[in-house]
């Protein structure tokens, strides 16, 4: 049968609530799944790599990108640009391939409504409490506490949304979440719009069936 189309699994969550953690164990499970690494204006974090964790871009590289269409969604998160380049995308869809988004409400929107929508699969974490928000943003270690504060006042913005999403996990136990998020992924590759051969497949069956086999 021919192979199955790609899906694209848009993660979104309010920050800190574990979209990259999750991101990397569903890629650590099936390594077929390709990243979509997104560009930004932000600066590198400590152990961020460029070309890997993101793309990072000068505003007017940004914008010229954005005018000329290579973006396939983009938006202003705290105070920065971020955007998903659209070739790799395109190039993951024609070859069958899975991608993987790790993006804001506004891009997981953008994508939605686009002619990709019938192969958007799009997920949105919870985490259990605020107060376990905040800890796990201090705990990663990465960001000053004014750019922690900063965050948490847009997480309500992040959350708000949750309703638009196909799928929506309370990140708490991570090994759960993570377990979840593999079944959703294996049920939603057997999508029929995910199998193009199948047409193709109950044409055979039904002529099998007119020749009495
Ligand atoms: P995001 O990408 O959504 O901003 P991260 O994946 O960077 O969030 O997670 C933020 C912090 O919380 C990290 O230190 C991560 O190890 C931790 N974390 C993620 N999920 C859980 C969980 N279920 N329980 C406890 N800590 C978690
Ligand atoms: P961070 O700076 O913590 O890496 O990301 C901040 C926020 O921007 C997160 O909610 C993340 O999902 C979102 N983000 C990252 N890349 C993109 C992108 O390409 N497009 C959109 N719309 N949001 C993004």
């Amino acid at each position: 049968m021919t192979q199955r189309r790609g899906l694209l699994i848009i993660l979104s969550s309010p920050s800190g609530a574990g979209k990259s953690t999750l991101a990397r164990r569903l890629m650590a499970w099936d390594p077929a799944i390709r990243f979509s690494v997104s560009a930004t204006t932000r600066a590198p974090r400590p152990g961020e790599v460029d070309g890997t964790d993101y793309v990072f871009t000068a505003e007017s590289q940004f914008k010229r990108m954005v005018a000329e269409g290579d973006m396939l969604e983009h938006a202003h998160v705290f105070g920065n640009f971020y955007g998903s380049p659209r070739a790799p995308v395109q190039d993951a869809i024609d070859n069958g391939s899975d991608v993987l988004f790790d993006i804001d409400w506004q891009g997981a929107q953008q994508i939605s409504n686009s002619t990709l929508q019938e192969h958007v699969l799009s997920i949105f974490l919870l985490p259990p409490s605020i107060r376990e928000l905040r800890r796990r943003l201090i705990e990663r270690g990465q960001d000053s506490e004014e750019i922690i504060a900063k965050r948490m006042q847009r997480s309500w913005d992040e959350i708000s949304h949750w309703a638009s999403y196909h799928y929506v996990l309370v990140n708490d136990d991570l090994d759960i979440t993570e377990e979840k998020l593999k079944t959703i992924v294996t049920a939603e590759r057997l999508r029929r719009s995910q199998q193009p051969g199948l047409t193709e497949h109950v044409r055979k069956l039904q002529s099998e069936f007119e020749e009495g086999k």
